[in-house]
């Protein structure tokens, strides 16, 4: 397979250069991890669904006035999107109680909470994404007071539609984190929407058994990932033939 340039590689993703100017190609792994890397495994075709579940989920949110970072499909594995300057902040907003804020605050999974919380973590892997604060963003200048506004606001936007688009295929929208960009023009620079929309940074759960359909099953070793993966991609109606995929998991 001739290649790109790599910029970065990730541990679900790997950036090269764009084929045109300003912009990057996400390659979609099927590597999976877990607890900032200390868990590790494969997940036979996720790259293949990840790269089609994002395709929809950027393609319907721009539909509804949310700038992102996606600028087309190129093959099963790989998206072109524009270059942008990644704010360094990991935004969680949460519907429903699960995952480190069960643990961290000691309340029972499940829960449904009055309204969606934000949260903003430091995108650092050698610190372990902490927690952060509104405060500790403006005063260590990691994004402006009216970025962080616009953040929010986009975020809150996300989760509204997502919830609405979830319930229509019997999915809960638990949880989920995004990533957000600087697009530079000159001086100024406009914020969208990057990284991906996966159940690698999301929480579903089935409406009626609420079943986990998402990257918990593979942290807590519960069996059937590829599988959930699978059933979220049919729902949204981009699930690939089944063949497809194994013909890209031979030739990797
Ligand atoms: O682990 P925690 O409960 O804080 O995760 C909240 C949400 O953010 C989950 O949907 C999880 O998949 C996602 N997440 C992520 N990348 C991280 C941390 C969390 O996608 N580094």
């Amino acid at each position: 397979m001739s290649r790109k340039t790599p910029i970065y590689e990730g541990k679900a993703k790997v950036l090269y250069e764009g084929t045109e100017p300003g912009t990057i190609i996400q390659y979609f792994k099927d590597d999976a991890t877990a607890f900032n890397a200390q868990k590790r495994g494969t997940i036979a075709g996720k790259g293949v669904l990840n790269n089609m579940i994002t395709e929809f989920v950027m393609t319907r949110l721009a539909e509804i006035g949310i700038p992102t970072h996606f600028i087309r499909r190129l093959n099963m594995r790989e998206q072109l999107c524009r270059k942008c300057e990644i704010v360094p902040i990991e935004v969680v907003v949460r519907n429903i109680v699960a995952g480190s804020m069960a643990k961290r605050l000691g309340l029972e999974e499940g829960e449904r909470l009055p309204r969606p919380i934000v949260e903003f973590y430091y995108k650092d892997d050698d610190l372990g994404d902490p927690l952060v604060s509104d405060e500790h963003i403006l005063a260590l200048g990691w994004a402006s007071a009216e970025e962080l506004e616009e953040i929010v606001g986009m975020t809150l936007r996300v989760n509204d539609y997502l919830c609405g688009l979830m319930r229509g295929i019997g999915i809960k929208l638990v949880d989920f984190k995004l990533e957000f960009g600087r697009v530079w023009e000159g001086d100024f620079a406009h914020l969208v929407l990057a990284d991906e929309f996966s159940p690698d940074n999301c929480r579903l759960w089935d409406a009626e058994t609420n079943e986990k359909m998402d990257k918990d099953r593979f942290r807590r070793d519960m069996g059937g990932v590829e599988e959930a993966y699978q059933e979220v991609a049919r729902r949204l109606g981009v699930l690939p033939e089944s063949a497809e995929i194994e013909m890209l998991n031979k030739d990797k």
